[in-house]
């Protein structure tokens, strides 16, 4: 990693994206040139030493490399799954999105999988458990039974899903539900109540609509929208 003082650039600041076009043209900051034959083959042998780790990075590159551009998202699930030879499916929904794991249910269980899917609000636990007090519950848009990704996890990782579905779990819920799910967690609904479950959009638009996302901290638009995300994390 370069420091260019504050700024550390990294891939997201390059537009050689040589490591892929191999035409020599790679930034000085560029991450693949940085790497030694060492940590090379170190990598390489992470994919090898653990067989789901080889057949999850076949799979994929398979389902990519002989179905791109053909198969949407859901298709591409199904490849995925069937590839590394997943028989049962988790779904891990949110609430709000029951109605779609429903149909993703169907699918799955017509091409042959079996399904077993988990809320969010399973267990139906208050949000007070998680010490968030009543005065900060009484300022919240949302009520007071919790997500429960932890759960959520657990009640899976116990019915032995091979491949956990990902329906539209909150940002940081979703983090926490990764973290503790035992089989490998792919997305296929990514939330946005904004935007239709379409995160992407507010990036297409971010110089026009959601201009304000790239004004500095400090704008009166900046802080407003810090302090609403300070005040759920309290
Ligand atoms: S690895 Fe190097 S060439 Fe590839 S995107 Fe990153 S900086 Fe650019």
């Amino acid at each position: 990693m370069t420091d260019y003082g504050t700024v550390h650039y990294s891939c997201v600041d390059c537009s050689k994206k040589s490591c892929l076009k191999l035409d020599g043209q790679n930034p000085d900051f560029c991450l693949t040139t940085a790497l030694s034959e060492a940590e090379l083959d170190e990598m390489r042998a992470k994919y090898t030493a653990d067989e789901q780790i080889q057949r999850a990075a076949i799979a994929s590159a398979e389902a990519d490399g002989l179905f791109y551009g053909q198969h949407t998202r859901v298709e591409d699930v199904i490849e995925f799954a069937s590839r590394i030879g997943a028989k049962k499916i988790g779904i891990a929904t949110c609430v709000g999105l029951l109605s779609e794991s429903r149909t993703l249910a169907k699918i799955l269980r017509k091409k042959g999988f079996d399904v077993y899917g988990v809320c969010c609000k399973v267990g139906s636990a208050d949000k007070t458990r998680l010490g968030i007090s009543e005065e900060q519950l009484a300022g919240f848009r949302t009520g007071r039974i919790m997500c429960n990704p932890v759960l959520q996890a657990e009640l899976l990782n116990e019915a032995g899903t091979e491949l956990n579905v990902i329906m539209g779990l909150c940002v940081g819920h979703d983090s926490l539900f990764i973290r503790h799910s035992e089989a490998l967690c792919t997305s296929l609904v990514v939330k946005d109540r904004v935007l239709g479950n379409n995160p992407v959009a507010a990036l297409y638009t971010v110089h026009s609509y959601y201009k304000h996302l790239l004004e500095p901290q400090g704008t009166d638009s900046a802080r407003e929208f810090l302090s609403g995300g300070a005040e759920v994390g309290k």
